[in-house]
């Protein structure tokens, strides 16, 4: 009888997600780990398909891995059911996480539920998650986000989006793209019930080695909650925003003034209760974006060439007759129809960059530019980094270090609204797809200092009325606002953010 119900649940939900195809797999069975007892006790949360779970395949999107079935949970996963919540199903996203459109995927692009007969994209790559939340189709979901693939569809989708701090939340059993940036996170409608989903996964994972200490945790926490201590009241008096004037670039200011608009008026709005507004300088962030896709497709060739035909993923065997047998033609054939167009695009790349004759212009050129940009966050903040500053419980109060620092920082998550599917989708020779890499600019940032970023969607300004009633008008569309804070503080973040929502 339950099974019945359960499956009935399933195909339901199948039927649901039918206009958006944000889900590639649904749960069949109840999997209540924790008898429902948890904090997540009736949460329904989906998934993105590079995180490995059991009994559900992870197939990234990619025709290399179509047919793989885990053997185990991820622990983020894990972690979830421990917690009481049912995992509806896995969702869409770009082959291993490489786009900004979730256009790249096996299982074909997903639609934004915003206006579906619109047909705009949903953002990427964790577009599925974005989509399934912003469609009501679970209460939550799990997404990755390297550079910016949480908070870009969150901002395209209307719903919230937090990118944790790196090494807060463990990658064990979720398929890398590039090691040093990816970092699991959270989507849902609104900023209590990602904190409620993060609280659960925020945890230390002795199987990832890049899981930070209980002891760096507890000093960035300590410094997050003296920060709010100091203005979280009646008003917002002693929270000082930083608003980094390299965010407002030409491709933003040249044709996206109701985003404008509507940040200002954010402003105004946080300078009312009582925030000051203060206007910083990140001057590196102009070379973060062509640094982040240096570093990035190195990293992804690297952790890409363990699929290989032989040890994992599709495998292409040259056919008898072929005058090829070799293990190498194994291996090309086995790539060559494993991975699709972007993925080689990358691989292409990466390889490039660590190759002798690029690697000091390139590769470690992109490496000086993330400590740049990673010391231009530190300079604004008044809150130290408790990664590479010495810190000790004793000595510090959170506002001492740099009086004129800043709590947090504000910046238009996204340079667009969500774009039309038939604009992207057009595989001509003439699309510019620098253009997609371009969405990132505003995301990067953070990820190459491994920074904790949220994007709540933002309301827009009532004084611009043109076009109000045009549903095809970009101005109709979600524009999010991104809270960034200083490595550890998490915390602080999602509790500026539930100001703005
Ligand atoms: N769009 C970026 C890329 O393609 C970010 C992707 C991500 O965060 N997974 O690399």
């Amino acid at each position: 009888m339950l099974r019945r119900f359960v499956s009935n649940a399933a195909d339901s939900l199948r039927e649901k997600d039918a206009p958006f195809n944000a889900f590639v797999s649904f749960e069949n069975s109840l999997n209540f780990t924790n008898n429902g007892k948890g904090p997540l006790n009736e949460y329904s949360i989906g998934v993105k398909d590079n995180i490995c779970t059991f009994g559900l395949p992870t197939t990234c999107a990619s025709a290399m891995l179509q047919d793989f079935e885990s053997p185990f949970d991820a622990t983020v996963v894990k972690l979830l059911k421990k917690a009481g919540a049912q995992i509806s199903g896995k969702t869409n996203c770009d082959e291993f996480g490489m786009g900004s459109l979730n256009i790249h995927s096996l299982h074909g692009p997903v639609l934004n539920p915003f206006r579906v007969d619109s047909r705009r994209a949903a953002g990427g790559s964790s577009g599925g998650s974005s989509a399934a939340v912003a469609a009501g189709l679970c209460d939550a979901a799990l997404g990755t986000d390297t550079g910016g693939s949480i908070r870009l569809p969150a901002s395209y989708c209307g719903v919230v989006g937090l990118k944790p701090s790196y090494g807060l939340v463990s990658r064990y059993g979720v398929v890398s793209y590039a090691d040093s940036l990816d970092t699991v996170g959270v989507l849902a409608q609104d900023v209590e019930r990602v904190e409620k989903v993060f609280e659960c996964i925020n945890k230390r994972d002795c199987n990832d080695p890049t899981s930070v200490d209980e002891r760096l945790r507890e000093k960035a926490n300590f410094l997050a909650t003296k920060s709010i201590q100091r203005w979280s009241g009646e008003s917002l008096k002693g929270l000082r925003i930083g608003i980094p004037q390299e965010y407002f670039p030409a491709e933003l200011t040249s044709s996206s003034n109701h985003i404008l608009a509507s940040i200002r008026h954010l402003l105004f709005h946080l300078h009312s209760l009582g925030a000051s507004i203060v206007p910083v300088s990140l001057p590196s962030t102009a070379y973060a974006l062509s640094a982040y896709y240096v570093i990035a497709s190195a990293e992804g060739s690297s952790c890409l060439s363990r699929y290989d035909g032989i040890r994992y993923g599709l495998r292409v065997p040259p056919s008898p007759e072929s005058n090829f047998t070799s293990t190498s033609r194994t291996y090309s054939l086995s790539r060559s129809q494993g991975f699709g167009r972007e993925v080689k695009k990358r691989i292409l790349l990466g390889t490039y960059a660590l190759s002798a004759d690029a690697f000091d212009n390139y590769f470690l050129q992109a490496q000086r530019v993330r400590k740049m940009v990673r010391d231009d966050f530190d300079h604004v903040f008044s809150i130290p980094n408790v990664l590479y500053s010495k810190f000790s419980f004793k000595e510090k109060n959170a506002n001492d270090h740099g009086v004129d620092g800043v709590d947090i920082l504000i910046h238009p998550s996204a340079i667009r609204t969500a774009p039309r599917l038939d604009d992207v989708l057009d595989v001509s020779c003439d699309r510019d797809t620098l253009q997609d890499y371009v969405q990132d600019v505003l995301t990067v940032p953070a990820s190459l200092s491994g920074l904790p970023a949220m994007s709540v969607p933002m309301q827009p300004d009532t004084g611009l009325n043109q076009a109000r009633d045009n549903q095809q008008s970009d101005e109709n569309w979600p524009i999010g606002v991104s809270i960034v804070g200083q490595w550890g503080t998490d915390k602080l973040v999602l509790k500026v953010g539930r100001v703005i929502e």
